[in-house]
């Protein structure tokens, strides 16, 4: 059954509070139920006027994986409001280049990978969990575009969706969904994986297939998923990436408008940008008010409002447990293994994460132990910004009150 936005607004009105109450801008964080896919330009998170993915006939909407889905998509954005995805100039920065679209497809699924890695390092309870199963959901749903119409966009996004998989949870697409779903996608992996890529420069760098550009390009991010970083390292890392990406997949300039349009034609087809999909999720034209990226590098003052309290925090978490790791990433090695892994058990890849423990996953994560948590969080932001003990006693009746009566 569809979970509808007047049947999940107080859920989420309380999720907004227990994510954003500590943000200077608390509370004009604002919920907006009329956006076909979730998106954000910063302040106000836009969310579609219902859920209906998942088909289920449970009756009680707090058992509805929808519900979930919802839920997911509501931290997938808070995400980019909490790391301040939209406070920079991004119109700009993405326009800045030859090809913009490629740009922005690259800078988009990095923001997605950055703010979900530190999302579920700050919020290490059910909510980190219910973001990660909402993300793995929608990689499940992911649909590789293998036409080969001319247009040059298709390698981009493919190559794009593998690598924030890649970084945020060592796997590829491939590894999530029902037996059917990761046939195809394994299919048509280990057949991109291993396209030759003839590109002078690139080879001079040891980059002669698709695999070595993962590898390289997932060596290269990966500290954007562990560390506390910005934004601005995101574009960093976009800019340096973007170069290989256009000279792997020979984009150049004329193919700007056959990439837009494709590029269109993509977000409209597919369901997959709710939620952690790289899609064009933070409205990038609403940041044009924003300062240029080149000053915020040059202003350290700017630059210390981007990283907030919370992402040095963040960073010394990450600092710690990287220590204990204490390895560098390797790309090429985690590549291997999986392609292994898919030729020795063909078309089964780990099967850890198979559709329907995705659903029974989502389906607990709405259970009473989440409520109570839900409960627990909201009165302790509440405490931490000096409400009495009676009035937290009070509200949490009456919360109480609202998620189970
Ligand atoms: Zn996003």
């Amino acid at each position: 059954m569809a979970v509808t936005h007047s049947e999940a607004d107080k859920l989420l009105q309380i999720e907004k509070i227990g994510i954003t109450s500590d943000l200077p801008i608390f509370p004009q964080v604002v919920i907006e139920y009329k956006s076909k896919t979730p998106m954000t330009d910063g302040k106000t998170v836009y969310l579609p006027p219902e859920i209906n993915i998942i088909p289920t006939e449970v009756e009680n909407i707090l058992q509805d994986p929808n519900l979930t889905l919802y839920i997911g998509s509501l931290f997938h954005e808070l995400g980019h409001v909490r790391y301040k995805s939209a406070e920079v100039n991004l119109k700009e920065y993405v326009e800045s280049f030859e090809v913009p679209t490629v740009a922005e497809v690259l800078m988009q699924l990095l923001e997605d990978s950055r703010i979900t890695g530190l999302f579920r390092t700050e919020f290490q309870d059910d909510r980190g969990k219910i973001l990660d199963m909402t993300t793995k959901f929608f990689l499940s749903k992911i649909k590789y575009h293998t036409d080969e119409n001319g247009d040059k966009l298709s390698p981009v996004w493919n190559f794009a969706v593998m690598l924030h998989s890649l970084l945020l949870y060592d796997k590829l697409p491939g590894h999530f969904g029902s037996r059917k779903e990761r046939e195809e996608k394994q299919r048509y992996e280990l057949e991109f994986l291993s396209t030759a890529i003839t590109n002078e420069d690139l080879n001079k760098r040891n980059i002669y297939t698709v695999k070595d550009l993962l590898a390289y390009a997932y060596n290269l991010a990966k500290p954007l998923v562990t560390k506390g970083y910005t934004v601005l390292e995101t574009a960093k890392i976009a800019k340096q990436l973007y170069d290989y990406v256009v000279k792997a997949f020979n984009i150049n300039k004329e193919d700007k408008e056959a990439c837009k349009q494709k590029y269109e034609e993509i977000k409209n087809q597919t369901q997959a940008s709710c939620g952690g999909i790289p899609s064009q999720d933070v409205d990038i034209s609403s940041t044009s008010d924003k300062p240029k990226l080149e000053d915020v590098e040059k202003n350290s003052s700017m630059k210390e409002d981007l990283r907030s309290e919370f992402v040095k925090n963040l960073e010394r978490t990450a600092e710690q447990e990287e220590q204990a790791a204490s390895e560098k990433p390797n790309g090429e090695q985690i590549i291997e293994n999986i392609m292994t892994g898919y030729k020795v058990s063909p078309r089964r890849g780990e099967g850890r994460v198979s559709g329907e423990d995705v659903e029974r996953e989502i389906d607990k994560f709405t259970s009473d132990r989440f409520k109570k948590d839900l409960v627990r969080i909201v009165l302790e932001r509440l405490r931490q910004r000096g409400y009495s003990q009676d009035k937290l006693e009070e509200i949490g009746k009456d919360l109480v009150k609202a998620l189970y009566e």
